[in-house]
């Protein structure tokens, strides 16, 4: 089948870790070196050591993955939806055989803890355990007699090759938020995973081989900017499932509409979290605290700004800035880390950016994380936990998203200003009310106007089965992730009307 030996077997060969190898693009089946010129490197960022190397790939390189889709999707298409499901059931049970090899290179290669990781990992398993569900999932709908002797029926079919692209914070498993849908209704894919760390979701993609995915269904071209315009401009891609940034979400949402294609383009965040006086405090400083620091603060459903109302605000201020202050850094691997580093050396300094220019401002910088120092890890890439408090809206903290460990704690008079509060963001991903009154949090939901909402609740992160995307600049599309929408989003309806 393949004239290239496969990672896998190389790896097996080498007697060494994937971590330790080229990163190289995976189409119809071979594993291939990348025909760009430029080099990256990935890179351990609680250490700054190396990992591997990865090859930018060109607009041709993306052409090839587009073609070996192509040239696969009629015969996936025509194969059974019970047989694609099998291939996802062998898959699911190899990814969780391998769950802990998994979630201990995507902390070596991401920075988040190990916990962290294996919860990554599993939620990844969901998405594909949803996903083995697709002979029902894809059932279509009839009516006998719409007219005399008429019957109609909609059949839900795959529409061919889709380009899924990814971001650096879940990279295990925010691909296969999609490919295992788009796949299991009969389409074929063409991936690019974040270049910031691609190893994980590499190891995934041999056991998907391993688990009798055929050549060409799944494709993997690694790189940047240009193999995303490649993807959005290509004739032959139909649709293209993006996350990321809201400025990166735009532009493919724009530049892959302009071409015809059907988009869904997940963005970024600014989620505010308002806790109530009547408030259960320590489930709401928990989950606070969980939801800012949690990941260094790199998640879309991150809470960012807390806003105590009337009594509330000292009390939560007051435990935040405790817990905060006894959060320990260090590497993901040490089950005894609270926080690891962020992603890279660029993103450090980005986020102390914003820290200096919160300063700036003129907000009330409670505690600083810049600086921060790992003992024995002194080349990695750490922001410690920090507090600003008095976060006017108009400032760079209070309205862009840094996506880091940085929380702003404000206060407001009532429910009210603490909703217009949130209200002025741009932004529209997940929210969360902290409240002992059912009244008071059916209020909430229903004036939100935000996708995600947690009630008592600090990430809410929706269940493979539910839909997952936000509003306003953090989603641009309809159709969202996982759920019955990844299904909509990966077929078309084809309606019968029938007379015999
Ligand atoms: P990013 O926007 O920098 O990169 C995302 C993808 O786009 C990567 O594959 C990257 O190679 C590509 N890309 C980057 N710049 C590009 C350009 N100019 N043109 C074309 N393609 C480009 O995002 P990131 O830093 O990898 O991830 C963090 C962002 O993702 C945050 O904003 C976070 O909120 C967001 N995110 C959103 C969700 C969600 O569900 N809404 C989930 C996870 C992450």
């Amino acid at each position: 089948m393949a004239d290239l030996p496969s990672r896998a077997t190389e790896l097996a060969e080498w007697g060494a870790p994937a971590v330790s190898t080229e990163v190289r693009n995976y189409v119809s089946g071979r594993w291939r070196n990348a025909s760009g010129e430029e080099a990256l490197t990935v890179t351990n960022p609680a250490s700054g050591e190396p990992l591997g190397r990865l090859m930018l790939s060109t607009r041709d390189d993306v052409h090839a993955a587009v073609l070996a889709a192509r040239e696969a999707y009629p015969m996936w298409r025509a194969t059974p939806a019970p047989e694609r499901a099998r291939v996802l059931f062998r898959l699911r049970q190899l990814v969780a055989e391998h769950k802990e090899e998994l979630a201990r290179q995507l902390t070596s290669e991401h920075g988040k803890v190990i916990a962290e990781t294996r919860g990554e990992v599993q939620r990844g398993i969901e998405n594909i355990e949803h996903a083995c569900g697709i002979p029902t999932l894809m059932m279509g709908d009839t009516v006998e007699d719409i007219a005399p002797g008429i019957d109609s029926a909609t059949w839900r079919q795959p529409l061919g090759v889709f380009g899924i692209i990814t971001p650096y914070n879940f990279p295990v498993m925010i691909p296969l938020w999609f490919w295992p849908y788009a796949v299991a209704t009969g389409n074929t894919v063409v991936l690019k995973p974040s270049e910031q760390d691609p190893l994980t979701h590499q190891r995934i993609v041999e056991l998907a081989e391993e688990a009798g995915l055929p050549p060409g269904v799944l494709n993997v071209v690694h790189g940047a900017q240009e193999c995303v315009e490649a993807i959005c401009d290509h004739p032959d891609v139909v649709g293209v499932s993006f996350v990321g940034s809201s400025r990166v979400a735009e532009i493919v949402y724009r530049r892959a509409t302009a071409s015809g294609k059907r988009v869904q383009a997940l963005g970024g965040a600014k989620n505010y979290m308002i806790v109530l006086p009547d408030a259960d405090m320590d489930l709401a400083l928990d989950a606070c605290s969980g939801s800012i620091f949690g990941s260094t603060g790199q998640r879309c459903l991150a809470g960012s700004v807390i806003v105590g109302v009337g009594d509330a605000h000292p009390q939560i201020r007051d435990r935040m800035l405790d817990s905060a202050a006894s959060i320990r850094l260090g590497d993901g691997l040490d089950e005894k880390t609270d926080m690891g580093p962020v992603i890279s050396a660029a993103h450090r300094d980005r986020v102390n950016s914003y820290i200096d220019q919160g300063e700036a401002d003129g907000a009330k910088l409670s505690l600083d994380g810049r600086g921060a120092v790992v003992p024995g890890l002194e080349g990695g890439f750490w922001v410690g936990p920090t507090v600003f408090e008095d976060v006017a809206p108009d400032l760079s903290i209070g309205t862009e998203e840094i996506f880091g460990p940085v929380a702003g704690i404000n206060k407001a008079r009532d429910l009210d200003e603490a909703v217009a509060m949130m209200h002025a963001s741009r932004y529209g991903n997940a929210c969360s009310i902290f409240t002992t009154s059912g009244r008071a949090a059916r209020e909430f939901r229903y004036r939100a106007g935000i996708s995600m909402i947690g009630v008592n609740i600090g990430v809410a992160a929706p269940m493979a089965f539910f839909p997952f995307g936000g509003s306003k600049a953090s989603f641009y599309g309809d159709l969202k992730a996982q759920g019955k929408d990844a299904v909509s989003f990966f077929t078309d309806q084809r309606v019968v009307i029938s007379r015999w």
